[in-house]
């Protein structure tokens, strides 16, 4: 695609990185058969191409419009369409430069900028979130929808993660960080703790930086992108005294994937901070999804297995694979392979690449795209008649919960739930 950046642009590090992304595009389409939003809405200004298109009047100088916004917002960053793109468009990146283009040249309304404004306040903070998940069954009746949806899973979140967040004893020479995230040790503080007792059982201790937080993508999602590059440097400093030369840890372990593939670009998008470069590079590249840790040690955990008494049928189960994880950070197939390994089986689901609607927050700002995804996607899960759902990601696992008759946990929950039983299994016989 040919391009004439305007001058207020053309010059800039931004610029430069969307200008390459827009002439990499050459039309062909392919991106339109797997967009959530062009499915639901056919209109191909809410297409990956539409947008493109958009982006690049945009950045060429042309008048900003709120429909234009609207288009951008609507688009749910799933970055199914990179999947598929055969000229390897950055779309994921353009969007978000985009997007902080169009918001300093419209603005927003009050009540919609407001309500991005308390997003960031709120859900970035884990001991706010906490706070709001005691308040938030008193005040439900009083919030819009989407936000009406996502407390009232908080009942079920309380009782569920109450159980299961005893961590075992650092105990190996071998160790890795965890993120601890956000919305997760509020929620769910159940799945890191799940995660540090199967790696325990390889030889492995998970331990946690105390100053590291939000990852910084809900910021950075939101338009407030220098907002969301402090939250990166904090963890960048939080983790550095671990993972500098002679430091003690040998990966940094997500167990969300939406944060996972925020820290793997840590390097790309702190790579003008003179300051933070080299660190966020660094942190990038020991970067790990949980899936890509027990990939590397499959051999150990099949001679755990094999240790262990089986169940006869294994457990049927629905996976529901994140766009970060299989979109974002390309990681297909991973945890497909570590739970048929386990001795689950796993059901088909249809349409697995489409997103369900969650999208960090999407589901508030968009709630009726985000409820018919949902929708599509709980219909999707449910029709091989599995027994549990499975996901990779704190906000799916909120968002399907919410829709689906079935049980939904993080897949090393449920791995580590039956690696109890089976131990326990074994110790009644011995
Ligand atoms: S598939 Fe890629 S190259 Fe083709 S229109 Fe979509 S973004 Fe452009
Ligand atoms: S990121 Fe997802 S919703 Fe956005 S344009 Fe690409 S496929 Fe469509």
């Amino acid at each position: 695609m040919q391009t004439n950046l305007a001058d207020f642009i053309k010059n800039t590090a931004e610029g430069q990185e969307a200008d390459e992304i827009l002439r990499s595009c050459v039309h062909c389409g392919f991106c339109l058969a797997v967009c959530p939003t062009y499915q639901l809405l056919g209109d191909e200004l809410d297409s990956p191409r539409g947008r493109i298109y958009l982006m690049k009047q945009v950045l060429e100088g042309a008048p900003v419009t709120e429909k234009t916004q609207l288009h951008l917002d609507r688009c749910l960053t799933c970055r199914a369409c990179e999947t598929v793109c055969p000229s390897g468009v950055h779309y994921g990146r353009l969007v978000d430069i985009g997007r902080g283009i169009v918001e300093k040249k419209v603005g927003r309304r009050l009540v919609d900028g407001s309500m991005r404004y308390a997003l960031r306040q709120t859900l970035a903070r884990p001991g706010v979130v906490g706070a709001l998940m005691k308040l938030g069954r008193f005040t439900r009746p009083l919030l819009p929808g989407g936000l009406k949806n996502s407390v009232s899973l908080l009942k079920h979140e309380t009782s569920s993660r109450e159980s299961g967040a005893a961590w075992p004893p650092l105990r190996h020479n071998r160790r890795m960080l965890v993120l601890e995230g956000c919305v997760q040790p509020a929620l769910a503080p159940q799945i890191n703790a799940s995660a540090a007792r199967v790696f325990d059982r390889l030889g492995i201790s998970l331990i946690k930086a105390p100053d590291a937080g939000c990852c910084g993508a809900l910021a950075y999602h939101l338009n407030a992108q220098q907002e969301g590059m402090d939250y990166m440097r904090r963890n960048v400093d939080a983790w550095w005294p671990y993972v500098q030369p002679g430091g003690q840890v040998e990966a940094i372990v997500m167990t969300a994937s939406g944060c996972g593939v925020t820290v793997k670009e840590y390097g790309h998008l702190l790579r003008h901070d003179t300051a933070y470069a080299e660190k966020a590079a660094r942190i990038s590249e020991l970067t790990r999804d949980i899936s890509e840790v027990l990939e590397a040690e499959a051999q150990k955990l099949a001679l755990l297995l094999d240790s262990l008494p089986k169940r006869k049928k294994g457990v049927r189960l629905a996976f529901h694979s994140p766009c970060t994880l299989q979109h974002g950070m390309r990681i297909r197939g991973v945890v497909e392979k570590i739970l048929v390994s386990a001795g689950f089986q796993l059901t088909d689901v249809p349409d697995a690449h489409l997103c369900c609607g969650s999208a960090g927050t999407y589901s508030i700002l968009q709630p009726e795209l985000s409820q018919q995804l949902l929708k599509n996607k709980v219909t999707a899960l449910q029709s091989g008649d599995p027994e549990r759902i499975a996901t990779a990601n704190i906000g799916c696992l909120m968002h399907i919960r919410s829709g689906a008759k079935l049980p939904v946990a993080h897949w090393i929950e449920i791995l580590d739930e039956k690696l109890g039983d089976m131990e326990e299994q074994a110790h009644n016989r011995a």
